[in-house]
Order: structure tokens, then C-alpha cells, then sequence
């Protein structure tokens, strides 16, 4: 039977009677879930879209299917004929709960069929930045990175481009942002310097078992004793959702843990627990992972142009700008990105990780004018903080 009369049969009432001819032709051929067909015709449309016509998995063979993938993998390959691509069920299902849901699970089929119908292997070369510069890293790592990968917005179509043109290793863009002036078109609103006359009303300074919080010698001092982490707010404004801000610290960590986390986003309060909702900068030695916490883990992990962990205070900050978040290390722009959630900014702080020291010279926040700083030490009291290290794990 040719394959254009079977593909009319199959889409009919006769298919039942076509299906039986059909499978000497389709033998190899099973994607077992609509879903699943979607990712791959979306696949096969970025590959036409690029130039690259040749791929028919109806006719070289593709098993793919939802099913229990090992160690924790979101998608496993196997060359076999023909390519057997399996997606574990539970984590695409876990990742659909969050806001990025969509991208990491698309970027989990991509990935299997960069493998499976491209034939490419893990390649871990990076960007300037240390940011992943295909979307086929994997196994094995090199020691201290995450598999994780931003796949939206500009940075999805880069891959891409890159998947089915792996000899184009042009540097986007993006890998290099510029922002001569974080501060531009904003108004100041906190100015905090820790000074003798600093007004400290609104910080709750004690000296606990677990952790203390004084201001001494022109510094705010946060001292985790526990092995707890805890998120420490420091200033709570009201704000307008979407509203453009900056917010900037110089700060240096001591201790034998060394990460450490600059955080902006909300704080909403139900019953006994505190939920808070924030973008976040975590400096994870000499590496910075970058997310918010509706995203199921962060989006990458980049190398630090700075060390916040020697003798030097470093300033940090995270601008967000209409549709676009930008950070920065040491007064240079290191990330830009799209703002996919829209976490409305009232709530400004850290989290300081179990056994460590934060040492902060100062802390400010400049705003657009639609919103208004107001303190209240009950919502700056330091509270524990369980965190989960996330990771995306294709194989
Ligand atoms: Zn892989």
C-alpha cells in the first residue's frame, strides 16, 4: 500500500482494516501519547524552520512513550532499533506544576530527540558566562555544575539554532549584557548604611542560640550558629505588581558554608506558615545559580566574576525592568532574562545558609514611584527556611 493511501485510510473509518497494512510500513514507529506527538511535530517544525527537511522518524523507526525513567532522569534515550526515547511520567507531571512547567518539559523531549533523531552526543561546552552553550549537557558533568538550562525566550531559540546547526558557535548576544546604570529612572527609596545612627528599629537584633543580628563598627552582621538556613527580610515595602525596582548590597561571607542568597519577591502570611515567593541571586561558592521560587530549580548556574567569600566586600544587585530582569556582581551586568512571573517586589532580603556570617556595609532600593517603604520588625524576624537543591536531569 503506498503511504499516501494509508495515511488517508488511517485518518478515516477504514482505519482499522488500513492499520493492518499500514504496520509493515510504520513497524517502528509508536509515539504512545498525544502529548508526546505535539513535542515531536513541534520538533520536527523547528528543525524544517532551520533548514533541516530530512528527518522522518515515521520511516526510520522512533518508540517513544511515557514511563519510570532511572536515577532520577526526566528522559532516557536508548539506540536501539529502532531509537527508543522513554520520559518519566512523574517528573513531567511534577514539572507541570510550576510556572516554567512548560519549557523544562519541552526542553526534556528536545533534548532526548537531539539525541535520538540528530544523533548528537552531551557536549558541556559553555558560554563566557558558564552558561551551558547547547542544550545537550549532560553526563558527565564536569565537577561543580548542574545540568540545568534556560529554555525561554531568546535562549530557546539559540539552542535550537545551535541543535540543528551545531557548527554555528557564535556567541549570542545575551551571554553578554550590558546596563551601564542599574539605578536609571528609579527614585531611591532605602538607603541603609549601617551607621551609629542608622534607625534599626525595624530589624529584629538579638543574640539567640541559633543566630544573631547586631550592627556594629558601620556593618550589619547576621551570624547563623544552627544548621538551619534562614531567610532574613530586611526591609517590606507595598508595591504594585510589575513594578520596576533595584535593589543593591555590598556584602562578604565568612563561614564554612558558602552560599548565599540575595532575594526579592513576597511574603504572604496563612495561618502559622509564611510563604514567601521571591527571585533570587544564590552565590554558591565561586558560582551563581539565578531562578525564582515559582520555577521548579534555577535556570542556570554561571560563573561569578567576583568572590564574595575573600576579604573584599562585593556589591550585588537584581534590577528588573518591564518584561526583563537583569543581575549584577561587582557593578557589572552578568544575566538578563525574561520576567515569566510576576512576583510583585514587597518583600527585600537574604537567606544565610547553615554555619555561615553574612557581613553587609550597605542596602538600598530604588523604585519606579508606584511604591512605598513602610518597616515593621515583625516582618523583618528571621525565620527558618527549608530549600530543596533542584536539578533538571536529562540523560
Ligand atoms: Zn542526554
Amino acid at each position: 500500500m503506498n503511504k499516501i493511501k494509508c495515511l488517508y485510510l488511517t485518518a478515516g473509518i477504514a482505519a482499522s482494516i488500513a492499520l493492518s497494512s499500514c504496520e509493515k510500513e510504520y513497524t517502528n514507529y509508536s509515539v504512545s501519547n498525544a502529548t508526546l506527538q505535539e513535542y515531536l511535530e513541534k520538533f520536527l517544525y523547528e528543525a524544517e524552520s532551520r533548514g533541516v527537511k530530512s528527518l522522518n522518524p515515521q520511516k526510520t523507526g522512533l518508540k517513544m512513550y511515557f514511563g519510570d525513567c532511572d536515577e532520577g532522569a526526566a528522559g532516557v534515550t536508548y539506540y536501539e532499533n529502532p531509537i527508543r526515547i522513554v520520559i518519566d511520567k512523574e517528573i513531567w507531571d511534577k514539572y507541570a506544576d510550576y510556572a516554567d512547567g512548560t519549557s523544562q518539559n519541552e526542553h526534556t523531549v528536545f533534548h532526548e530527540l537531539g539525541h535520538g533523531l540528530l544523533y548528537r552526543k552531551h557536549d558541556n561546552s559553555t558560554l563566557s558566562s558558564g552558561e551551558w552553550a547547547t542544550m545537550m549537557a549532560g553526563d558527565p558533568l564536569p565537577s561543580g555544575s548542574i545540568p540545568n538550562t534556560n529554555f525561554r525566550g531568546e535562549r530557546r531559540t539559540y539552542y535550537l539554532d545551535r541543535l540543528f546547526n551545531p557548527n554555528d558557535k557564535k556567541e549570542p548576544n545575551w551571554a553578554k549584557p550590558t546596563f551601564d546604570d542599574p539605578t536609571e529612572s528609579l527614585t531611591k527609596m532605602v538607603d541603609d548604611d549601617f551607621s551609629s545612627t542608622y534607625d534599626a528599629s525595624h530589624i529584629t537584633l538579638r543574640d539567640a542560640r541559633e543566630y544573631t543580628t547586631k550592627i556594629s563598627g558601620g556593618e550589619f552582621v547576621f551570624q547563623n550558629k544552627s544548621t538551619n538556613n534562614y531567610i532574613v527580610p530586611l526591609q517590606n515595602v507595598t508595591a504594585v505588581n510589575g513594578s520596576d525596582v533595584y535593589v543593591e548590597t555590598e556584602v562578604k561571607i565568612e563561614g564554612s558554608n558558602k552560599i548565599f542568597t540575595l532575594e526579592f519577591g513576597s511574603r504572604d502570611e496563612s495561618g502559622q506558615d509564611t510563604k514567601y515567593t521571591y527571585h533570587y541571586m544564590s552565590f554558591y561558592d565561586t558560582r551563581i545559580r539565578l531562578g525564582n521560587t515559582l520555577c521548579y530549580a534555577p535556570y542556570c548556574q554561571i560563573k561569578s566574576p567576583k568572590n564574595i567569600y575573600g576579604d573584599d566586600f562585593v556589591k550585588v544587585g537584581i534590577r528588573k525592568q518591564g518584561d526583563y530582569i537583569y543581575y549584577f556582581v561587582g557593578g557589572e551586568c552578568i544575566y538578563k532574562d525574561i520576567v515569566d512571573t510576576n512576583i510583585s517586589g514587597t518583600n527585600y532580603g537574604f537567606i544565610v545558609y547553615a554555619n555561615s556570617t553574612l557581613r553587609m556595609k550597605n542596602f538600598r532600593i530604588w523604585n519606579d514611584g508606584t511604591v512605598s517603604l513602610y518597616k515593621s520588625s515583625a516582618e523583618t524576624e528571621p525565620q527558618i527556611i527549608n530549600i530543596e537543591e533542584r536539578e533538571t536531569h536529562n540523560k
